[in-house]
């Protein structure tokens, strides 16, 4: 998912991504080593649609004072007052979010968020959704985090972003782990997994076997569950089948001219278009290996297999995206391009009493010997880049020379849960 590829010329990525201010300072440390200055500080210029307004995003106090609806901003106001009244545990992430932003807040942005980011109100969503995604959770506290960023401590304003794509940095670390002679495998696909006493065996779909002491994986939990001997118990691996994950359909438009607005991300809640988020690659970077006649905008379109949206044609999805722009008021597309591409698993779906699904194979792939499953999809989590390689490092840490730390991974694992999503 954090890959890039070239449209037209230009390197775009899976989505709006880009490298967050709290990365762990190791990982930054050896990043900044191998990228040099290929690896530059931009600050974040973006915009969120809120009401009819467009406001900077990440928010800022003095924008939102004067963008938003007075009406919207009074009620905001109101809501922080009487939060005191709304104390009670709450038993999804709608109640949680109502509880802590208040229903204004709530109801403008969050509802209409999830709702097309998991394809589910936020009554059917678990309180863990919530805690993993939202990072300030009262007006104050965004307040707060706002007035911290107008003093400029950095946090939230700037962003790190390789001047070949996000995907730069996926190919630099593959580079040096080849290097220092990794065996490096792409498109290839596992089949199964075999735990034997002194170590794992997998076989591709080549019909290649290969063999190791121990075997560090990111395939989603579910998959792994079915293709390993042992298996897990069945009721575990049939209680599994409930996980659900969201994809993702990129349409990526290739607009003549350059730029096509002056910011590198905009964010639609609205549930008129089913896009969450319009990126343009280019504005993340300085770089002169970009085309200077044309720009590529990448429409992000969180759905689900069974949507018709999914099985669309490019020419359909292109005038999608120029109704989108033109719904939003924005500049309208010069197309002379369109690609898409179509991820199956990408948000892991926290419905209410999702850990009754992941319980059973999590704990089941916890004790699974000489196997160490991290990640996105490997954990069931919502995570960014910067987390899931962390996690790398904390698993290559526990395998010392006396085999693989159980209790070092565990400890590692109770710190993974305080990881919460930067959009
Ligand atoms: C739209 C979007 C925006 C994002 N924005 C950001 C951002 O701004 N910043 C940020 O840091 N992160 C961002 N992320 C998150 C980031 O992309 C992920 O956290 C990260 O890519 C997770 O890496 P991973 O290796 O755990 O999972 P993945 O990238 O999903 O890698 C898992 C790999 O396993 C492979 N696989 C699956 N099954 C098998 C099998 N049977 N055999 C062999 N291989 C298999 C898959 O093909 C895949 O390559 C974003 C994600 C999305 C979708």
């Amino acid at each position: 998912m954090s890959g890039s590829f070239s449209v037209a010329g230009s390197r775009v990525d899976y989505g709006s991504h880009r490298l967050h201010p709290n990365t762990d300072p190791r990982v930054l440390a050896d990043l900044q080593g191998l990228l040099g200055d290929d690896l530059q500080l931009r600050p974040r210029n973006g915009r969120l649609h809120v009401g009819d307004a467009w406001v900077g995003f990440p928010l800022r106090a003095l924008d939102l004072a004067r963008r938003l609806p007075p009406g919207l901003l009074a009620r905001i106001g109101l809501d922080s007052l009487t939060r005191p009244l709304r104390r009670r545990v709450p038993g999804n992430y709608a109640e949680a979010l109502r509880g802590s932003l208040g229903p204004a807040l709530y109801e403008s942005l969050y509802e209409p968020f999830a709702q097309k980011l998991w394809g589910l109100p936020g009554a059917g969503l678990d309180v863990e959704q919530a805690r993993r995604r939202v990072t300030a959770d009262t007006p104050w506290k965004i307040a707060a985090k706002m007035l911290r960023r107008g003093h400029g401590n950095g946090q939230g304003q700037v962003f790190r972003y390789p001047v070949r794509g996000f995907g730069q940095i996926a190919e630099t670390l593959a580079d040096a782990a080849v290097d220092a002679g990794t065996d490096l495998r792409l498109d290839t696909n596992v089949t199964s997994v075999e735990v034997l006493d002194d170590r794992v065996r997998l076989t591709t779909d080549t019909g290649a076997t290969l063999s190791a002491p121990q075997l560090f994986t990111t395939i989603p939990l579910p998959v792994l569950a079915r293709i390993t001997t042992p298996q897990p118990p069945a009721g575990a691996l049939h209680a599994s089948a409930g996980l659900r994950f969201r994809a993702m359909l990129l349409v990526y438009v290739v607009h003549d001219g350059r730029p096509w607005t002056a910011y590198d991300a905009h964010y639609v809640p609205d549930p008129s278009t089913p896009v969450t988020r319009v990126s343009e690659p280019a504005n993340y970077r300085e770089s002169r290996h970009d085309p200077a006649d044309s720009t590529v905008l990448c429409f992000e379109i969180p759905c689900s297999l069974d949507d018709e949206v999914w099985h669309a044609s490019d020419d359909d999805l292109a005038a999608l995206a120029a109704d989108t722009v033109s719904r939003l008021g924005l500049p309208t597309l010069r197309v002379v391009g369109v690609e898409t591409r179509r991820l199956r698993r990408v948000y892991p779906i926290y419905t209410t009493g999702y850990q009754r699904h992941l319980e059973g194979i999590d704990s089941w792939a916890d004790e699974l010997p000489r196997v160490t499953t991290f990640g996105r999809l490997g954990m069931f989590v919502h995570d960014n880049s910067h987390h899931a390689i962390a996690m790398a490092y904390d698993a290559v840490e526990a395998l010392g020379d006396e085999g693989f730390d159980s209790a070092a991974w565990a400890a590692a694992r109770r710190r993974f849960a305080g990881h919460v999503v930067e959009d």
